[in-house]
């Protein structure tokens, strides 16, 4: 009886823990990839063991492989997308086009089994469609084995080889990668230039090339006596082996992505941080830009500390900052950035491309569908980072802001007022510009965050960023769940905010209207919502002596306010109702005269107009 008792109880206990997490299953992968890199002809042969197993409640019949290499070649979707958008990526531009067979990328696949039998596969462009013989069924597992033919290409967008910094591999993207598969179906996305979704999962790389490369990469290295170049330990011996090339064998353990660079200029810097990781930081030393690399790793130590304090605790052991790419891009345990800048500059895009490791990395959107909850939260979180360095004197010449989100805020209100904007909701892929793609991904999803902290007050949407990475890290959270968990942290209702915000072009435009004097008693304040999106409003009242005195008017529809978090009285006003065109509220006579009134003076919410959101009182 005790026995089963006890049964009974763990049972109780298991199903009540996990009833505190989401539910949403997750496909897992686990690649096994062995690496042999001619060097001087650009091109490597590959051998892949997939192990797939299939969480989901669906029997499959297909799968999907991305094969991003083959961008690379003229009158390809992304040279075709490119050449047809108005305001192309000058990264890319024509460039495609023109490119010679030497120079394009490929990935020619010559084999492929599942479970040891040969099955049939089509490569259309940058996806190989598998046709299987037998079903992948729910909770099974399937290995697929691979062996395939690569050209790196010459470096056009985020990897390749002989990038204009003279950086010889950038090598993201560069492997047959099986798509997702999720509660939304397959995910198998041609890539025309941006924005990345993948399976999660282990990867155990083994890369031979050329004795004279260093090799920098997203994991961790297993066998650094054999290759030295900083990876050994002080006490350790490095033995090479004979050969005319070194093997470096790199371990990842759950991620959806492997990415690596090599060179021989490579130098590292390791930097153990102060949450007890490692850093590694590999540039070409000796080029004029060694003084702010060498000041990179302290302040990017610092930088996760307070990252890992206010967006939640960083989960691996390492991290790489490798000089490589055409910019800067994210991608699991290291980043890929171009070395030729300012400290500013390195330090800005080294925190930004860090900090994808939150929200693409680790939470892991899917960025196609929902790219601003990837740019954008990075972007916010970038702000607030680069923020507290200035503030505690780590940026030499960048001072801290009131609202850091200023530039974003001016930015979006641009964009509004372009004409050329289109909802969040679009996929990626299919903006019509680069421009609104960029302002709405980076921007408008930044300002999204920040607009909640207005919304909710900086209490609850500080939780409620902690408690969203907690509950939805590695399980790919779309914008519902996302404003579930700020909805849970404020006991707010908030899908008018999403309604508007994402899925709509509506604008937030308030203004005072009038401020008039009625009877002796009280003075009258009329608000007209000129802006189809209605907005909780914060309201200072100035007094010619300096005091100041807020009113609050939450919107109908939160059902509920937000807590006072000024040190100033705060009158909690009727609700605001989204259909009304006017809101009006009385300020009680007091014994001083009136100065001005500003509905939202700290700059909360993204009004497209604030030239019309103050009373200033006649002299
Ligand atoms: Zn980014």
């Amino acid at each position: 009886m005790i026995r089963i008792y006890s049964l009974f109880c763990i049972f109780a206990f298991c199903v009540s823990a996990a009833s505190a997490q989401p539910e949403r299953w997750q496909q897992r992968v686990q690649y096994v990839m062995d690496i042999d890199m001619d060097a001087p002809k650009n091109q490597y042969t590959g051998y892949q063991q997939l192990t797939y197993t299939n969480n989901s409640p669906d029997t499959l019949w297909q799968v999907f492989y991305h094969l991003y290499f083959n961008a690379f070649q003229p009158g390809s979707m992304m040279d075709t997308r490119s050449r047809s958008l108005p305001d192309a990526d000058p990264r890319v531009s024509d460039r495609i086009s023109k490119l010679k067979p030497e120079e394009y990328g490929y990935i020619q696949v010559s084999a492929l089994s599942h479970n040891g039998k040969p099955v049939r596969f089509e490569t259309n462009e940058t996806i190989l469609e598998v046709t299987l013989n037998e079903p992948v069924l729910p909770g099974a597992s399937a290995v697929f084995e691979m062996r395939w033919k690569a050209q790196v290409p010459l470096q056009i967008r985020r990897s390749g080889r002989d990038n204009r910094e003279g950086v010889r591999f950038s090598m993201a993207q560069w492997y047959p990668k099986m798509c997702e598969y999720d509660y939304q179906g397959w995910h198998s996305n041609a890539y025309i230039a941006r924005e990345f979704y993948g399976v999660w999962g282990d990867f155990d790389v083994t890369i031979h090339i050329d004795r004279e490369y260093i090799v920098a990469a997203g994991g961790y290295l297993q066998n650094p006596q054999e290759t030295g170049y900083g990876y050994e330990a002080a006490d350790q011996q490095v033995e090479r082996p004979a050969g005319k090339k070194l093997r470096w064998h790199f371990k990842t353990p759950n991620v959806h992505d492997f990415v690596w660079a090599a060179d021989p200029e490579f130098t590292q810097v390791v930097h153990r941080t102060q949450d007890g990781t490692v850093m590694r930081f590999f540039w070409q030393k000796g080029l004029g830009y060694d003084a702010q690399w060498e000041k990179l790793p302290a302040i990017m130590d610092r930088a996760r500390t307070l990252i890992n304090e206010r967006f939640g605790v960083y989960p691996y052991k390492e991290y790489a900052f490798i000089q490589g790419g055409d910019g800067g891009m994210e991608y699991p345990l290291a980043t890929l950035i171009t070395g030729n800048r300012s400290l500013m500059s390195l330090v800005g895009v080294s925190v930004h491309e860090h900090l994808h490791s939150w929200y693409q990395m680790i939470l892991g959107t899917n960025e196609s569908l929902y790219a601003w909850m990837d740019e954008g939260f990075t972007s916010y979180a970038e702000d607030i980072v680069m923020n507290e360095l200035a503030r505690e004197d780590l940026l030499p010449g960048k001072k801290a802001d009131f609202n850091p989100l200023v530039g974003a805020y001016d930015g979006y209100v641009n964009l509004a007022l372009s004409g050329k904007e289109e909802p969040l909701s679009t996929h990626a892929d299919h903006f019509a510009t680069n421009y609104a793609y960029g302002v709405a991904a980076y921007v408008k999803g930044a300002v999204f965050l920040s607009q909640l902290e207005y919304i909710i007050g900086k209490s609850a949407f500080q939780k409620g960023l902690l408690r969203y990475y907690n509950t939805w890290k590695f399980k790919h959270p779309n914008v519902n769940d996302c404003v579930r968990i700020f909805e849970k942290q404020s006991g707010l209702e908030l899908d008018w905010y999403k309604e508007d915000w994402v899925n709509t072009l509506n604008t937030i435009d308030y203004a005072l209207k009038s401020v008039e004097k009625e009877g002796r008693k009280t003075t009258k304040v009329t608000i007209e919502r000129i802006g189809l999106m209605a907005m909780p409003l914060d309201i200072r009242v100035t007094y010619t002596d300096g005091d100041i005195e807020w009113f609050y008017a939450p919107l109908e529809s939160m059902r509920g306010a937000k807590p006072k978090e000024d040190k100033e009285p705060r009158t909690l006003l009727p609700d605001h109702r989204w259909v009304d065109p006017v809101y009006t509220f009385d300020i009680p006579e007091k014994m001083k005269k009136i100065a001005r009134i500003d509905i939202d003076p700290a700059g909360g919410m993204a009004d497209v107009k604030r030239d019309n959101n103050s009373y200033v009182a006649p002299d």
